[in-house]
């Protein structure tokens, strides 16, 4: 068995979505599940949506709601030609856009919020299954509201998903293409609820986990990671091979291509990640295996919107207990912290989150004086045991030279130097190192 996960903008248009058919029935040689996201721009303004209807701008919802129609209304047209066809996805249209109109006479709550923002990915997969119907592919849909599942504190219980996707998959046994969405699951209140944005490739790594499958593809728009920012940096280059180790570092701090969760479930059941490309399928793209990989620097990753707290206390001189009750903060307003430096009366912290700020601001100041440093960047170089290469460090700095470095985490782990600094440095920062680090 292999996953088969498509983007947004894999089927943004009628002629990606027929490309991606293309793909997922180019070798039959085993099953596949293809995940697929919702068509680009289309949860961006299901958010939008909800955002209205929660503030009560319900004239704003409707209009929005009537475009993304409109949008969908044309994008079929293009997707299918005969007429059962086109019933078929007028009928899915018509379902969901009902649905839609109908939230703007009920109340806005939080569960009504996961509904709206799963009509996405209910919308591709089915236009999707329509067109494959058309073509006169065979295959089976894998509901993902009948499968995947999130616990109380909204992480996967592989092991439920596991026995769920199993007894499915059973009811199909002469299919060999399967159909399901990312992105969307059930909650420990078994109502629909989602993995967060972005989610999509964390549902196709758990599918792979839950499935053990032979390999987990991830297709996109670019030809694998990159080993700079492509978006921002001149210059850039796929990197061919990477460790999961690696991928987690990159993912976490900021490469884009793929969601950082996405990585463990693969990780743990060994299922080897490949990162590809739709619009060049040859292309190697990215494979990312438990291999040890080369030794060296793979890529450098930015993550914005860090805010830095700097807690100086006056008795930490030769005081302990310090750090755990700054750290104990934090976990109380679940907030995760990326950065740490210390020095005997200091301790710097970075922080992705600034939504429980207020509060921990509040109680960090009872251990000491608190100030706050808001739009840094977090700039990581990673690689397979850089720590270890004796003149990493100095091309890092003698190539950032004159530029203000706010903190330095170097030896936390072996294969990640990471740096901060000030946001609107960041894409200067990304291009020197790209010359300092990589000479190109
Ligand atoms: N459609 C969702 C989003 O835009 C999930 C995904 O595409 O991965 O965040
Ligand atoms: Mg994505």
């Amino acid at each position: 068995m292999k996953i088969m996960k498509f983007g947004g903008t894999s089927v943004g248009k009628p002629e990606r979505m027929h490309e991606v058919a293309g793909l997922v029935t180019a070798d039959e040689s085993e099953p596949r599940i293809v995940v697929l996201s919702a068509v680009s721009g289309t949860t961006n303004a299901l958010v939008g949506i909800s955002r209205q209807l929660a503030i009560g701008d319900k004239e704003a919802a409707r209009l929005a709601i009537d475009a993304l129609e409109t949008h969908y209304q044309n994008f079929i047209t293009k997707l299918v030609q005969s007429e059962p066809a086109l019933g078929k996805a007028r009928a899915v249209l018509q379902e969901h856009f009902e649905f839609l109109h109908i939230i703007l006479r009920i109340s806005w709550s939080e569960a009504l919020n996961k509904d709206i923002l799963a009509q996405g990915e209910l919308l591709s997969t089915k236009l999707f299954c329509a067109y494959l119907e058309e073509q006169g592919i065979r295959y089976a849909m894998l509901p993902a509201l009948d499968f995947m599942r999130i616990d109380a504190n909204e992480e996967p219980r592989l092991d439920d998903i596991r026995t769920l996707l199993t007894a499915q998959l059973q009811q199909h046994p002469n299919i060999g293409l399967f159909v399901t969405q990312g992105y969307i699951c059930r909650n420990a209140r078994g109502e629909v609820d989602n993995l967060k944005r972005g989610g999509s490739d964390y549902s196709a790594s758990l599918i792979a986990a839950a499935v053990s499958a032979s390999a987990c593809e991830i297709w996109t728009d670019i030809s694998g990671m990159h080993n700079n920012d492509p978006r921002i940096v001149d210059r850039t280059v796929p990197v061919s091979r990477l460790s999961f180790d690696e991928a987690a570092e990159l993912a976490y701090f900021g490469a884009k291509i793929l969601h950082p969760a996405s990585i463990w479930p693969a990780q743990q059941y060994n299922v080897p990640v490949k990162l590809l490309n739709t619009m060049e399928p040859s292309a190697s793209g990215t494979l990312i295996t438990s291999e040890a990989a080369a030794p060296g620097a793979k890529a450098i990753a930015a993550k914005d919107g860090i805010t830095a707290v700097n807690i100086r206390s006056s008795r930490m001189l030769l005081a302990y207990g310090f750090l755990r009750r700054v750290f104990e903060v934090f976990e109380k307003n679940r907030t995760s912290i990326d950065m740490i430096t210390t020095s005997e009366v200091a301790v710097s912290v970075t922080i992705d989150s600034a939504s429980s700020l207020p509060a921990i601001l509040e109680e960090l100041a009872a251990l000491g004086s608190v100030s706050v440093d808001g739009d840094q960047a977090i700039v990581s170089i990673v690689g397979h045991e850089i720590a270890s290469d004796t003149s990493m460090l100095q091309r890092i700095f003698s190539s950032l030279e004159g530029v203000e470095i706010r903190m330095v985490s170097y030896g936390g782990s072996l294969h990640n130097i990471s740096l901060l600094v000030a946001g609107e440095k960041k894409t200067e920062v990304l291009q020197r190192l790209n010359n300092g680090v990589f000479g190109l």
